[in-house]
């Protein structure tokens, strides 16, 4: 019996983990062939991000991922049928195609954990296989297996496919893409077809952009949830710079890009400095996690063509850096008191930025050296050093 797989997707824009999950599906099931179908409008993600491809973009691209595939096909079956697109109804036009065929229908963890909150989950399961991709995470194989069972006493066929492979998300992939370090994570000819079409923000330039429109573009580039602490640390810093004679227009630049480059995970902070060509110490590649103020600087430097005072501030915001300016001080003081931070000691900080800038960065570097060390982890050889220099200063 031929077996057919069914990947859709809003492929916004297709990368290489949708790529190498296709192979994987053919190949661990042994399928005739896989369609990947982009959708219209998916029903999940009806709030498509600024700058995104048109469906017939996000169509040819996929024409484009896949020109060199034998068995993986794109098809434009939900984009021709117009309107939002309902799995249910793909996979009951798919059956009238292929009645004898064996249809997959692919989903990962999520999806399949809510299956039921699909539109008619019954006629999918009707008309269709299930198979999921799962990674393997703790915690996470319980739930797919309880999921499993339920399903399969309703009637339905699940496959679980362990798909290990490390994969990007969209989201991070257009991050990716204003940073111009994507790259790695397109297929041939992706990228460029991105760019020459200037999609998700590429083909612009980001240099020196004038204030309100930096804040509107660093605002699409953080994790919502970060938000309002930049906003809050751009403003501090800005008040700041008037109290201690910085230049206020730097604090503000600074303090909206110093997380920059935050909403990235460890793996891909080491793509960037790939990407830009930057030797990393023992510490930093140990602890990818502390690279955002590194990575921050050098995106506020190429990508947003920032003055050297602003992104030397962005580099020493985590660890400090001894001889740090005023500005590297107001800032990671900023970052540390902004009005959207709250712990044990934050009043005491606030007090010191503005009565004793030195004391209030001496109690920030003293107060992270101090938790670190309480958790176990390895303090950053700059902390120490700035703190040793900033104690011979007294
Ligand atoms: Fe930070
Ligand atoms: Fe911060």
């Amino acid at each position: 019996m031929q077996r057919i797989g069914i990947y859709g997707g809003t492929f916004n824009p297709p990368h290489l983990g949708h790529l190498r999950a296709a192979a994987y599906g053919v190949k661990a099931l042994e399928l005739t062939r896989l369609l990947m179908i982009p959708s219209c409008v998916s029903p999940h993600k009806q709030h498509l991000p600024e700058g995104s491809a048109t469906a017939r973009q996000r169509l040819e691209m996929l024409k484009i991922a896949l020109k060199d595939e034998e068995k993986i096909r794109v098809s434009d079956l939900e984009l021709n049928r117009g309107g939002e697109s309902y799995t249910w109804e793909t996979v009951q036009q798919l059956k009238k195609i292929y009645p004898m065929a064996e249809l997959i229908l692919f989903m990962g963890t999520d999806m399949f954990l809510s299956f039921d909150s699909w539109k008619k989950p019954e006629v999918i399961m009707e008309n269709a296989s299930i198979g999921v991709f799962y990674r393997g995470l703790p915690g996470e194989m319980e739930n797919i297996v309880a999921q499993k069972i339920r399903l399969e006493s309703q009637g339905a066929k699940v496959y679980l496919i362990h798909n290990p492979l490390t994969v990007i998300s969209s989201t991070d992939l257009r991050r990716l893409l204003v940073f111009q370090c994507a790259d790695s994570f397109l297929p041939e000819g992706v990228g460029d077809y991105i760019r020459e079409n200037h999609l998700y923000g590429t083909g612009r330039s980001y240099r020196q952009l004038p204030m309100e429109e930096l804040e509107k573009t660093v605002v699409g580039l953080l994790k919502p949830s970060r938000v309002a602490h930049v906003l809050g640390c751009r403003d501090t810093a800005r008040q700041l710079a008037e109290i201690w004679g910085a230049d206020p227009v730097d604090a503000a630049r600074a303090g909206l890009l110093h997380d920059i480059t935050k909403a990235l995970d460890g793996p891909l902070q080491l793509t960037l400095c790939q990407g830009y060509g930057t030797m990393l110490d023992a510490f930093s590649q140990e602890n990818p996690k502390t690279l955002h103020a590194l990575t921050g600087s050098l995106v506020a430097e190429r990508i947003f063509g920032e003055n050297p005072a602003v992104v030397r501030a962005i580099r020493s915001h985590t660890t400090g850096m001894p001889h740090m300016n005023t500005l590297d001080k107001i800032i990671y003081v900023a970052d540390y008191m902004e009005p959207n931070r709250d712990f044990p000691g934050v009043e005491e900080l606030r007090h010191l930025a503005v009565t004793d800038l030195d004391g209030a960065l001496r109690r920030g570097l003293e107060m992270t050296i101090s938790v670190l060390q309480q958790e176990g982890k390895t303090v950053s050889p700059e902390s120490a050093q700035t703190l040793a220099w900033l104690n011979e200063q007294k």
